[in-house]
């Protein structure tokens, strides 16, 4: 698996490009702004981008999918439970951050626990993982033992600095959903360095006691 981060925006949001290494057909992972900006980025490392997800409905995640579509025909896949949130999501990041995305489009398909979404050789599973916000979820790729979990989880922190956040749902998700995840399994989070299954559950306070 190859993973490239395209660290972008106010909050340093990571969208990322992910392949298998073999095909140049890539995941297109919460496109945090200038749509265009990354697919030409992907175009010019040798990947072609086939399928855009968001791990949730939040403006920095889903910045750039519209321009990424206006570029090429991409579907746009998000959580069962984040469709409904998306536009007041972008009304709400322009009036508390200032924060002017373009609006995203109709999702082509919602996205439940349990579902799979291919890419080249690559297969993610997708986990329910709510609580940062509403109907998030993470996409767990067991054979390359990784998981891209958007605001969920960071390296050495929890991600429940947004407005809204339930910290219990978010602490069951975490539970659940990822520290059930092999300890040798790498973390891809929307902010910040990846980091691991394990390092998390032995170093992060959030997670202590
Ligand atoms: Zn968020």
């Amino acid at each position: 698996m190859n993973v490239i981060a395209l660290t972008r925006g106010p909050w340093r949001t990571n969208a990322y490009l992910v392949s298998d290494g073999a095909a140049p057909d890539a995941l297109l992972l919460d496109p945090v702004e200038e749509g265009e900006e990354l697919v030409a980025e992907a175009e010019r490392r040798g990947l072609r981008p086939v399928l855009i997800v968001a791990t949730h409905s939040h403006a920095d995640h889903v910045g750039g999918v519209a321009g990424a579509q206006a570029r090429l025909d991409l579907p746009f896949l998000i959580g069962a439970g984040a469709r409904d949130s998306l536009r007041a999501e972008r009304e709400r990041a322009l009036r508390e951050s200032g924060l002017r995305i373009p609006e995203p489009p109709e999702p082509d398909r919602l996205l439940r626990e349990g579902d799979i979404v291919a890419v080249g050789a690559l297969r993610f599973a997708v986990l329910d993982t709510p609580g940062h916000w509403r109907g998030d979820i993470s996409l767990h790729e067991p054979t390359a033992r990784a998981v891209f979990c958007g605001d969920t989880l960071g390296r050495g922190f929890i991600n429940n600095v947004n407005k809204g956040c339930d910290v219990p749902l978010l602490l069951q998700s975490i539970g659940t959903r990822l520290l059930t995840l092999p300890d040798s399994t790498t973390v891809y989070p929307g902010h910040g360095p990846p980091t691991t299954i394990g390092h998390e559950r032995r170093h992060n306070p959030a997670l202590r006691g």
